[in-house]
Formats: C-alpha cells, sequence, structure tokens
C-alpha cells in the first residue's frame, strides 16, 4: 500500500505525519506501506521511519548517475538518502510536468534497479483514451516501451502500477471490475513476455481516487495486490484506514 504525496508537506510536516501515523499501522504485517514524499522531504521521512517496516520512496529519478541536468535528483542520490522504492512514469510526469515517454520509462527502471531501488512503474489511459475504449491498446504499448525491454531478473523486482488518468485527484474512482480487467490485461502481456511465473508473481497496485470508503470493494478483486494513493495518503488517518484495507 503505496503513498504518492505528489507536491506536498514540508520536512516538519512530513516529521508530523509520521508522529500520528507509525502507531496507526504499528504492528501491521499484511503488506508492504511505502510513502513517496517530495524529494526534499525524504531525509525527514526516513529519519522519522528508521526502525519502523515503512519504506520511503522518490517520486521520480533522472536515468544517469550525475551530470548536467539541472533540477533532476539520480537513482544513487536517492539510496544515499535511505529510500528504496521509486515512482516511474506517473501521469503527472507523463502529461502534466514533462512528457516522459515510454523509453524514458525504461531507461528510468533500469537506473533504478542497477542502483538498488524497487520501481513502481505507473502505466494507464488517458479520459480520452478511455472513452474512445483504448484502454487496452494504451496498457499494451505502455508494456511494450516501458517494461517489456527488462531482462527476466529485472523484471522480478518491478512492482506496477495501473493508474487511469481520468481517476486520478478526480474522486471518479474505476469500479472494481474496469481495474481488475486492466490488472488482468498487465498480466497477460507480463506472461507473453516474461512467462506465467513471472505474470503470477508480479505485484500490480491501483490507484486511482482510492479512499477509505472504496478500499474494501477494491482488494476483494484477486487481481489487485495493492494500491497506490495520492490524496487519501496525506492524512495520517485516511492512509492508516487504507493499510488496514489490505
Ligand atoms: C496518484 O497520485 O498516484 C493518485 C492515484 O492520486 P489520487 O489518489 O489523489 O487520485
Amino acid at each position: 500500500m503505496a503513498g504518492n504525496w505528489k507536491m506536498y508537506k514540508t520536512p516538519q510536516e512530513t516529521a508530523t505525519f509520521f508522529e500520528r501515523f507509525k502507531p496507526l499501522v504499528n504492528g501491521l504485517n499484511q503488506c508492504d506501506i511505502v510513502i513517496f514524499p517530495p524529494a526534499l522531504d525524504i531525509a525527514a521521512a526516513v529519519a522519522a521511519t528508521n526502525g519502523t517496516k515503512i519504506g520511503i520512496g522518490g517520486q521520480n529519478i533522472y536515468w544517469t548517475k550525475e551530470g548536467a541536468f539541472t533540477g533532476e535528483v539520480s537513482a544513487e542520490m536517492l539510496v544515499a538518502a535511505g529510500a528504496r522504492w521509486v515512482l516511474v512514469g506517473h501521469s503527472e510526469r507523463r502529461h502534466v510536468v514533462t512528457s516522459e515517454s515510454d523509453a524514458d520509462v525504461l531507461k528510468k527502471t533500469q537506473a533504478a534497479l542497477a542502483a538498488g531501488l524497487t520501481p513502481v512503474v505507473c502505466v494507464g489511459e488517458r479520459l480520452e483514451e478511455y472513452k474512445a475504449g483504448k484502454t487496452n491498446e494504451v496498457l499494451v504499448k505502455q508494456f511494450a516501451g516501458g517494461l517489456a525491454g527488462l531482462t527476466e531478473e529485472q523484471f522480478a523486482q518491478v512492482v506496477v502500477a495501473y493508474e487511469p488518468v481520468w481517476a486520478i485527484g478526480t474522486g471518479q474512482t474505476a469500479t472494481p471490475e474496469i481495474a481488475s480487467a486492466a490488472h488482468k490485461l498487465i498480466r497477460e502481456e507480463a506472461d507473453k513476455r516474461f512467462g506465467d511465473q513471472a505474470a503470477a508473481n508480479l505485484r500490480i497496485l491501483y490507484g486511482g481516487s482510492v479512499k477509505p470508503d472504496n478500499i474494501a470493494g477494491l482488494m476483494k478483486e484477486s487481481e489487485l495486490d495493492g494500491t497506490l494513493v495520492g490524496g487519501a495518503s496525506l492524512d495520517p488517518d485516511s492512509f492508516s484506514k487504507i493499510v488496514k484495507g489490505a
């Protein structure tokens, strides 16, 4: 169960969040819990979660170790700051902040793995693509360009997040059936490229307006291995309820 804080919270607010959140999830062992704070909050998040099972990740990386890339952060820098996870290809990076391509997503995923981070690779269709019935086409293309180029060993380390863009931050959650069908399609692509064992082992998260009141319905679907939560992960009470929904 993962929380993407996007561009919210200062280091002080990060410390305050974990003071309240840690007791709420203490002793829960049924799932991994990961928070993706803004890069400037990672040190505070790592310090606040030291000695717990809560993982911390970055929201983005560039694919080289260092260089003249103003504003970017490398996988190695995240690791040095204590992060163990990273989001790759979030829709806000594909469509809002920059226009990350599937080829960029592959390079970032490879860089994350080489540095020892677990990448959570985000895929998902936009509203116009959903309305045009192109969801499967988009997912197949994003899988082919962003994930199929990995080796079998690399793929075994990757988590995928299905995030229909029309459901992100809109309050319009995909129904459990829609999410499940998309996860099944992604798993089939994984099966074709990497084999049935790799497909069965792949963890696929659903993301898009997940809230405490819809988590139970979503997690009843056997295709869903967890969720990636934006807005509702900013509040310790609401995110702890979602974590308990696992
Ligand atoms: C996200 O940021 O990945 C996300 C799913 O956001 P929200 O839960 O706010 O829709």
